[in-house]
């Protein structure tokens, strides 16, 4: 196989004293920040993707280019394919695995139900079998969601408050991560952290969610569809800037702690930790296209509508003091800043840098 021999040769990627990481969903939004700062401080990154065609394949590809670029090797794989993994852990020593591969999305869900199953479910399995028998035992830190908080109306939300009302499919696939990944740390003493992130966003982000395709649809003069909650009121989102949320999971993978088991069997206490990663400040959606309108300089054409009852929550707000105790968690872009270097981005990739009125 073509990466085996590049993954066995690269010092980089075996750090003796140092962390060495597989990075799942690399080629993702996430994914490519997190390894872009691993790398960049030090560590060993291997990133593993299955570029999925949930959104456009070729902002994939452009960001696994990104990373190659800074000598970070993607290799194009599912979660499922178990020889692939067992064959990756056999060649590199992973100290940690930043799992981040996943369907993500809440309205898909309704048309795709299976695609949940077999990324959220079934490929968690099949990660967490591997890294239960792997020697090293690697601690595992992976993206769980604010979307767990489902209808519950307690804010803000803290990591003890209940989670037993989905209102999805994806966000019931995260629950059951949850339960999934907890049941590996008590039986085989995989070093478990799960990180609830609250609407992450940022350059390089994902094309499905809200900030991203209102700022393609009001450059293209095309109307914004805007939904509204029960009783007319709007819905709001606790926002968290990309670097933000990258600092949050480096400073979890550092406080980690070791898994305790090897070979499947278990040792002693390893830990199993939940944090919120979101930015204690929410925002209505409405000022979010005021926001945008701001920076591109171009007023939105704006569909107002109810809320169809597909899977949004009227509204999301984390509580982050207990990341803030464990690690010094601590969001420090607002939406205002981090829409700006947004913005920034998409015009310079989309090539909109010549245009007249636009900055
Ligand atoms: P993303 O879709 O950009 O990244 C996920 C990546 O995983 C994609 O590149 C996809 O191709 C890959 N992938 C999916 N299924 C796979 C499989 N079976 N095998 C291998 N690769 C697979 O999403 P993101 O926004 O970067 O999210 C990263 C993680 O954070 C996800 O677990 C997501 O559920 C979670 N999360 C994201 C947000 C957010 O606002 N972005 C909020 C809460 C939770």
């Amino acid at each position: 196989i073509q990466w085996e021999k590049q993954v066995r040769n690269s010092a980089q990627i075996h750090r003796s004293g140092g962390m060495s990481v597989l990075v799942t969903g690399a080629a993702g939004f996430v994914g490519t920040h997190v390894s872009l700062a691993l790398k960049k401080r030090g560590d060993g990154v291997v990133g593993l993707d299955n570029f999925n065609n949930y959104y456009d394949p070729s902002l994939k590809k452009a960001r696994k280019s990104l990373l190659n670029s800074h000598g970070i090797l993607v290799i194009e794989g599912d979660l499922n394919d178990a020889k692939l993994l067992a064959k990756l852990f056999d060649v590199v020593a992973f100290t940690h695995v930043m799992h981040l591969a996943a369907q993500a999305g809440v309205r898909y869900a309704m048309e795709n139900p299976n695609s949940y199953v077999h990324s959220n479910i079934a490929g968690l399995v099949t990660l967490l079998e591997i890294c239960k028998s792997a020697n090293p035992q690697p601690a595992v830190v992976w993206a769980s969601s604010s979307s767990v908080y489902g209808l519950n109306e307690k804010v803000p939300f803290s990591e003890a408050d209940r989670t037993d009302q989905p209102a999805s499919l994806y966000a019931a696939t995260k629950k059951a991560g949850e339960e999934i990944t907890h049941t590996y740390n008590h039986i085989y003493g995989l070093s478990i952290t799960g990180l609830r992130f609250f609407t992450v966003y940022g350059p390089w982000g994902r094309p499905d969610m809200a900030y991203f395709s209102f700022t393609r649809n009001i450059l293209q003069g095309k109307p914004i569809t805007i939904y509204r909650g029960k009783n007319r009121v709007d819905l709001a989102r606790d926002f968290t800037y990309i670097d933000d949320i990258v600092k949050g999971c480096l400073g979890s993978l550092d406080t980690s702690g070791k898994s305790t088991g090897s070979g499947g069997k278990k040792k002693g206490n390893a830990p199993y930790r939940i944090f919120n990663l979101g930015n204690t400040s929410p925002v209505k959606v409405p000022e979010l296209v005021n926001i945008l309108e701001r920076h591109l300089k171009v007023k939105a054409k704006r569909n107002i509508v109810d809320m169809p009852g597909n899977g949004d929550v009227p509204f999301t707000h984390a509580n982050i003091s207990l990341a803030q105790r464990e690690f010094g968690y601590k969001p420090t872009t607002d939406l205002q800043t981090g829409l700006k270097k947004f913005v920034r981005w998409y015009l310079s990739y989309y090539g909109y840098n010549n245009r007249k009125g636009l900055q």
